[in-house]
This record gives C-alpha cells, sequence and structure tokens, in this order.
C-alpha cells in the first residue's frame, strides 16, 4: 500500500509499530506531489527541506507525530509567507503562528505546504486565486470547489494526509463535496480563529479536510478549545470526539428541510442523498420533515453580513502596514488607492465595495441592520427545528463541481453556497461527506447540520454511514 493513500489512523499505527519513520512518510508524499502537482496545482508553495527536517525530529508519541498536513495560504505559521493567494499579501512574512498552528506543531504535525485557495477565501471555485487556479482530482476541466479547494485537492489526491481549511460559508464542505472528502465545518467558537486572516470575523471558521470521518474526529481534538487571544472562541469543554464516534444512529432523529430539495438541483446529486436518507431510515434512524423557513434569505443576508464585515478587515491592507506598496502612489491617500487597486483581485474589490456601501450611511438601516435581524430568524429557524430533530440532512452543493470558467457572473457563483451558507450565519456545525459519485465519476457530498457544539453526535452519525459505505474507497481515475 502506497503511504501516501493512508488515512491519519492507519498511519499512526504503521509509525508506532515502527513499520515506517516520519522521514520516509514525508518523502513518500514529496514525490507523490512532484508527480502530481503541476497538473493540479494545489499547493502554492511548498518546503522539502524544512518539511523533512520536521520528520527527522518527529515525536511520534504524540497525537500527530510525523503526520503531515497541508495548510490553507491563509493561516498563519511564524517565519512562512501567508499570502491568501492575493498579490497584496505575495511578500509577506507572518511573525506568529495561529493558534491551530501551535496546536498542530505542539502534537507533532508536519506542516507539508500550502494550500491554494480564492483570493482572501472570497469564491467558491479556487479561480479567483492570484497565483492560478487547481484542477479537480477527478476531472482537470472542473473546479475542486471553493475557496479551500487547494487543502480538498490535495486531500482527494493523496498529495496531503490531511488538511486545515476556513469555512465563512461553505468554504470547507463544498470543496469537500467536489473533491469526495470529508469537510467539518465547526461550530463558530470551538476553534480559535487566532491567526486565520479575517475575511468575515462573526462566520469563520478554522476546521479539518480529511479522508475519513474519524480523521475529521482526530483533528477536531487536537484544534478546539478556548483561546485567550481569541474572545469569540468559547470556554465550553472539548469532549475526545473520537471516542463516540461508534456511538450508532438507533433512536437517531435526522431532520429533511424541505427548503433544501429544490427545484432545479442536479438530478443525480438528489437520487445520491435521497439514498443516504433511505440508508438511515433503514438503519434505526428515524426520518423528521422539518422546515427552515427562512432559507430564501440566506444568500441576501450573507452577502450583506459577510461583505460589510470584509470591508472592514480588509481595510489593514493599505500599503504601508503589511505586504505590498505600490511604487506609483503619489502622496499617503494615492499610495493607499494605488496599493489597493494593483494588489486586490477583481472578486475582493467587488466585496469590499460592496461592503462599504451596505455599511454606508445613506444605506446603513435598509441593508445591514436589516440582515442582521433576518440573521436573527435564520438563527431561530436552526433552534426550532433541532427541538425535533438530532442532526439535519441535506445536500452539500446543489450540483457536483462544475467546469472552470462555467460560472463567469458573480450571482451564479453566489448561488452555488445555497445550501451551506446558512450554517455559518447560524453559527452551527457542518460535515460534508461522500454519498455517491455521477455517471462520468464526479463526487457527490452529502451534508450533515448538527447543532452548536454538538459536533460528537454529528461525526458519529456521519461515520455510521462512512463505514456502511464504500465511497471512500474510490480514487481519481487519473492514477
Ligand atoms: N463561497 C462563499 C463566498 O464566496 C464562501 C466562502 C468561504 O466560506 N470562505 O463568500
Amino acid at each position: 500500500m502506497k503511504l501516501h493513500t493512508l488515512t491519519i489512523k492507519a498511519l499512526r499505527a504503521r509509525l508506532a509499530a515502527k513499520d515506517i519513520t516520519p522521514a520516509e512518510l514525508v518523502n513518500d508524499l514529496l514525490q507523490r506531489i512532484a508527480a502530481i502537482d503541476p497538473q493540479i496545482h494545489g499547493y502554492l508553495r511548498l518546503n522539502p527541506a524544512d518539511a523533512l527536517r520536521q520528520a527527522a525530529t518527529a515525536d511520534i508519541s504524540l497525537p500527530l507525530g510525523g503526520i503531515p498536513i497541508a495548510i490553507k495560504d491563509n493561516i498563519a505559521v511564524r517565519g512562512e509567507g501567508c499570502t491568501c493567494a492575493s498579490r497584496l499579501l505575495e511578500h509577506y512574512t507572518s511573525p506568529f503562528d495561529a493558534t491551530v498552528i501551535r496546536k498542530l506543531k505542539a502534537v507533532g504535525a508536519i506542516l507539508l505546504g500550502r494550500a491554494n485557495m480564492d483570493e482572501f477565501a472570497m469564491g467558491s471555485s479556487t479561480e479567483y486565486s492570484a497565483f492560478g487556479r487547481t484542477r479537480n482530482p477527478w476531472d482537470f476541466a472542473r473546479i475542486p470547489g471553493g475557496s479551500s479547494g487547494g487543502s480538498a485537492a490535495v486531500v482527494a489526491a493523496d498529495e496531503a494526509i490531511a488538511a486545515l481549511g476556513t469555512d465563512t460559508g461553505g468554504s470547507i464542505r463544498q470543496p469537500a463535496a467536489f473533491c469526495g472528502c470529508v469537510g467539518l465545518k465547526p461550530t463558530y467558537g470551538r476553534v480559535s480563529r487566532y491567526g486565520a486572516v479575517a475575511f468575515a470575523s462573526s462566520l469563520d471558521q478554522i476546521g479539518p479536510l480529511t479522508k475519513t470521518v474519524a480523521d475529521a474526529a482526530l483533528l477536531l481534538n487536537i484544534i478546539s478549545g478556548y483561546d485567550e487571544l481569541e474572545n469569540t472562541s468559547r470556554p465550553v469543554p472539548v469532549p475526545d470526539f473520537t471516542a463516540t464516534l461508534s456511538a450508532g444512529i438507533k433512536g437517531l432523529r435526522v431532520g429533511i428541510p424541505k427548503e433544501y430539495f429544490i427545484d432545479g438541483m442536479d438530478a443525480e446529486v438528489l437520487a445520491a442523498v435521497r439514498a443516504a436518507m433511505a440508508w438511515y431510515a433503514a438503519n434505526g434512524a428515524e426520518l423528521v420533515d422539518i422546515s427552515l423557513p427562512n432559507t430564501e434569505h440566506a444568500i441576501s443576508v450573507y452577502y450583506i453580513v459577510a461583505t460589510a464585515e470584509a470591508s472592514a478587515n480588509l481595510a489593514r491592507f493599505d500599503g504601508v502596514r503589511y505586504g505590498r506598496r505600490s511604487p506609483d502612489g503619489t502622496d499617503a491617500v494615492n499610495t493607499y488607492s494605488k496599493t489597493r487597486a494593483q494588489g486586490f483581485g477583481s472578486e475582493v474589490k467587488r466585496r469590499v465595495i460592496l461592503g462599504t456601501y451596505v455599511l454606508s450611511s445613506g444605506y446603513y438601516d435598509a441593508y445591514y441592520h436589516r440582515a442582521q435581524k433576518v440573521r436573527q430568524l435564520l438563527r431561530r429557524d436552526f433552534t426550532e427545528a433541532f427541538k425535533q430533530c438530532d442532526v439535519i440532512l441535506t445536500p452539500t452543493s446543489p450540483t457536483p463541481a462544475f467546469k472552470a470558467g462555467e460560472k463567469s457572473d458573480p450571482l451564479s457563483m453566489y448561488l452555488a453556497d445555497i445550501f451551506t451558507i446558512a450554517v455559518n450565519l447560524a453559527e452551527v456545525c457542518g460535515i460534508s461527506l461522500p454519498c455517491g459519485f455521477t455517471a462520468n465519476s464526479l463526487p457527490i457530498g452529502l451534508q450533515l447540520i448538527g447543532p452548536h457544539f454538538g459536533e460528537a453526535r454529528l461525526l458519529a452519525a456521519a461515520h455510521a454511514y462512512e463505514r456502511a459505505h464504500e465511497w471512500a474507497k474510490r480514487r481519481p481515475g487519473f492514477d
């Protein structure tokens, strides 16, 4: 068995038995990457010498000792670049570690390389990276999803054992669905955002992309927890998510929201998700019809709240404090403006302009304030729903991976997020896992949604399904 195809769990056993060494594992992955990443372009930067140095000293008695992980390029690692796939941060070096990185290092993980993404995590296809698009391992003509498209692609193509991504409106779950891996967006406040470059601070969460649900539980164990450096992280207990994975689904109430089974959904996606529903019903769970009545407003609310927060968060990239500065500025204001005009891509500019507009004095009440009110209604939808069910089952995305260039107008790209966005607005947790393939071998993702801090049950529900199916064993055809 090739080492790069194995899970964290399997590799930990091999490392503990001294069957293999961390250096062998890293070398195996580096060869794999050299052979296929020129086609996938999942990585923005690799540092083979540094990865091998980490391998040489890795302590395999630690929970992730010797396990190579890819990191989305918007999470700070001390002494490394953190470009957010933007020209503006092309030459920036981070002086500190994000909390999740500090935690990964403390348990012996090897930081293998930096994964491609949509610029500043704004997008659903990774086509908005300033450094070129990532290809979907299942079909190079298609996109891997986004914005954590690089993280999903390198896991799916066995170029990393696991990866970290960020999810503001679906950016972990949707690429996981499109690439056929597992992606978990934790409850808002479960994982510290310290050191993740902020896009929309009230929505952003860091989470794992993995080959299996068990690996997601393992990584969540490590990255979770209150952080005194980040005041939206919550002081709730972190259970051992791997301990309850096999709790089963007997008596589990699975909510089916009618608003998520809509016209215009891809027929193969619908069939696969319906088959997953039937599996839950046949194996001891109970399907409950539920309603999330404000779903139709989720996209509008998201693109007001997220752009408003982004316009404030991205104000710091002014050519003075971080990264690039335009050499053509004639005075201070002109330098800010030229730096931003030259450094940001068009989607980022669109968001900053939209966000500034909805926050401007004449429009604040009409847009931002109203959006906040509707966000409360969305949150209430989920609170009400979770009185009737334990998890909610939906497709992750209405379609499988689309073709590069296919969604050239921004609105059609925004609509691709329809099933993932409300989860962030309501601050609950969600996971995407493979639930089948289309006739032309594109992965289909199943989304399960859990209540606030309900990850343990969510993971158990996902694990039961995964174990009973063979989807995770399928490999992209290019191999
Ligand atoms: N696709 C969504 C957007 O473009 C979500 C992105 C994300 O989750 N970072 O904003």
